[in-house]
């Protein structure tokens, strides 16, 4: 009987409807497939039964390892190590499609990892990805919405997000105390091309630095006070970060590389 780490984030998912509605929002057949944190193996047996060419797990839990060598064998490529420290890009020669039921405590940190090193040739074709609710909405919110932020803007950068469902805790087993959403990711064909993804993480975290005061001290801090960019963008100093579109903050970060090239 395999016991859940909490500090590895282990909930797993044990309902069956919900299996199946991840493995079926796209098609897998022949294709090259990644699973994060495969866990007991509940969602990769799902996945393996609808025969991908090639299929690899990342798993950190060495216990979780070897009993998924026991219940897989041959047929999954095992690698034991943190996603943290992983170059996924160079796992596989043609493009993938990425699953995971994500461990909660890193899975920003893990699609932030992700949009920042993503070259302008995608390494996969589309993510399906669990996230806790509250995180979900603040990666698919629109501006003036209260979700609406950083991660929303740099998400919707390069990627096409759709919610697929939202799952409650009796899907799982620990329980969590927080309601999940599933997630589709899907490349962008007409992102702006940035120089440096960094820079729309540092304009964000300038102008989100105080999401209730006026853009007008952020602004003045990157721009000197600019009056052409203010009037090329039709930006009005009185708004809040919140009340900008995300195109605004990518051509923002534009205006910011044009400045400093
Ligand atoms: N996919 C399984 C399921 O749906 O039943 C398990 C999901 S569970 C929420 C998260 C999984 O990610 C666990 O198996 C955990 O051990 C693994 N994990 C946690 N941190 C990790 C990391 N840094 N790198 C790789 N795997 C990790």
């Amino acid at each position: 009987m395999i016991k859940a780490k909490k500090s590895l984030g282990q909930n797993f998912l044990i309902d069956d409807k919900v299996l199946k509605q991840i493995v079926n929002c796209l098609e897998i057949k022949n294709k090259n497939v990644l699973e994060i944190g495969p866990g007991t193996g509940n969602l990769t047996k799902y996945i393996l039964n609808k025969k991908p060419k090639k299929m690899t797990v990342i798993e950190k839990d060495n216990d979780l390892v070897d009993n998924l060598k026991d219940k897989f064998n041959e047929n999954l490529n095992i690698i034991n190590n943190d996603v943290l420290n992983i170059d996924e890009s160079s796992l596989f020669n043609e493009k993938v499609i990425v699953f995971g039921n994500l461990p909660y405590n890193i899975s920003t940190e893990i699609l932030s990892k992700w949009i920042i090193n993503l070259k302008n040739d995608f390494w996969f074709e589309n993510l399906v990805l669990m996230f806790q609710k509250e995180v979900a909405d603040r990666i698919i919110a629109s501006n003036n919405n209260s979700s609406y932020g950083r991660l929303s803007i740099l998400a919707n950068w390069k990627l096409i997000i759709k919610k697929i469902c939202d799952i409650r805790p009796n899907s799982f087993s620990p329980k969590p105390k927080i309601d999940s959403s599933l997630l589709i990711f899907t490349p962008r064909k007409d992102y702006y091309k940035l120089k440096n993804p960094k820079n729309l993480e540092k304009i964000t975290r300038i102008f989100f630095n105080n999401r209730r005061k006026m853009i007008k001290k952020p602004f003045n801090q990157i721009f000197n006070g600019d009056l052409r960019i203010l009037e090329k963008l039709k930006i009005d100093l009185n708004l809040r970060p919140q009340n900008l579109n995300t195109e605004t903050y990518y051509k923002l970060t534009e205006e910011y590389e044009n400045l400093r090239s």
